[in-house]
């Protein structure tokens, strides 16, 4: 090793090459005034979008079953970069979704339960808290409600995620300009007997409800901010007739897009894959599977006609330690089932878009957040 070095310092010198000017009357200020180099192609290309899609739960075998039920093709398969993420939370192997969606939000691992807070029950700034400070338009949409432990841990700080009143609360304490999910009750039939829908309206918001109308016919108006509670508390599975998802994938990008001219943070949760695990309900994980995948596909028309927007797709973690078992064919699996909970898997993350090749690789959920803050150029040193 030594020989090789003092053979390349020989060279060097022979040839008159210097990686660095010499010391001699050189100060770091003439290192900053050396000519910009020319773009070259490990350059990192940052989004001006971020779209974070989770699907609760949804693990390779969820993923695997969709397809196969789906003419074995999934909108999934579009992505080229692909990496997979430990999921395990601070207090245990296996995570749930808070601890889960906090590490995605945050960076932090912490303990099974807590919304933006750390092991401590300190609140942790989150991505979508730090893109408002930033000027950029942000958005939550939710097959479950909005408050549930995926979205909440978004925008929300609490130590326990069935705090949901507390949670609905902290909504008021943003400038989100788009949410879309169940939990109306925890809005508007509250202990405290505040009316938070209200309240939004007030603070400018157009608010909607599953009362009003039916989604689909509603156009959120880019001057104000947009909220629309699609249930009182969770929202029906999708082949119970849930049909918002849709809907919510193609107004939010557009809608954001129009809101701040310096980007967003949208996150979409695909949320009831999850529920289908817990139920050891193929066909419930199935139905919800697809649903999320052609949200997928919605979200890329988006991506691919922007140009700008860095798109993710990943799970927290995995449910039902779900298994395609022998004698499974394409048209019908026989599924096979080791829990009722989660389990500790690795889990796929896909990425496309600028910056998606920075997802490659084997990596902590925690990581997640660190490529996201890297990728929107957000400061380093401010978190
Ligand atoms: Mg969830
Ligand atoms: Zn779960």
């Amino acid at each position: 090793m030594k020989n090789a070095v003092l053979f390349c310092l020989m060279i060097c010198t022979l040839m008159g090459c210097k990686k660095y000017p010499s010391t001699g009357n050189n100060t770091p200020d003439d290192y900053n005034k050396r000519p910009t180099p020319i773009a070259n192609k490990t350059e990192i290309k940052r989004p001006k979008n971020i779209i974070l899609m989770i699907g609760d739960g949804m693990g390779l075998t969820q993923i695997t079953a969709g397809m196969y039920a789906n003419k074995n093709k999934l909108n999934l398969e579009e992505f080229k970069s692909i990496g997979l993420h430990k999921s395990y939370a601070y207090d245990n192997l296996i995570t749930d979704s808070a601890a889960g969606a906090t590490a995605f939000a945050s960076g932090v691992k912490t303990y099974n339960g807590a919304v933006g807070v750390d092991p401590d029950t300190v609140a942790v700034k989150t991505i979508l808290e730090e893109a408002e400070e930033y000027g950029l338009a942000t958005g939550l949409v939710a097959t479950s409600s909005i408050v549930h432990a995926t979205p909440a841990s978004f925008i929300a700080h609490a130590k326990k995620r069935k705090m949901y009143e507390s949670i609905a609360l902290d909504f008021l304490k943003t400038e989100i300009d788009f949410f879309v999910g169940g939990g109306k009750k925890y809005f508007d039939a509250r202990e405290d007997g505040r009316d938070l829908l209200q309240e939004l309206k007030s603070m400018g918001y157009m608010v909607n409800t599953y009362f009003d109308k039916d989604f689909r016919t509603i156009n959120p108006i880019s001057s104000k901010n947009f909220a629309y509670l699609t249930a009182n508390a969770e929202p029906l599975p999708q082949r119970q007739g849930r049909s918002y998802l849709t809907s919510a994938v193609k107004k939010a990008p557009k809608f954001l897009k129009e809101h701040s001219d310096k980007g967003f943070f949208l996150m979409i949760e695909g949320s009831q894959i999850d529920w289908g695990g817990h139920a050891n309900d193929s066909d419930y994980i199935i139905t919800e599977l697809i649903e999320f995948d052609k949200a997928i596909g919605d979200i890329l028309d988006f991506a691919k006609k922007d140009g700008e927007t860095l798109v993710i797709v990943t799970a927290d973690h995995e449910t039902g330690g779900f298994a395609i078992n022998p004698g499974s064919t394409m048209d019908k699996i026989e599924p096979g089932f080791t829990s009722d909970y989660h389990t500790g898997v690795m889990i796929p993350v896909f990425a496309y878009g600028p910056s998606a090749e920075q997802f490659r690789g084997i990596y902590e959920n925690t990581a997640i957040y660190d490529k996201m803050r890297a990728a929107f150029g957000f400061d380093q040193s401010s978190n």
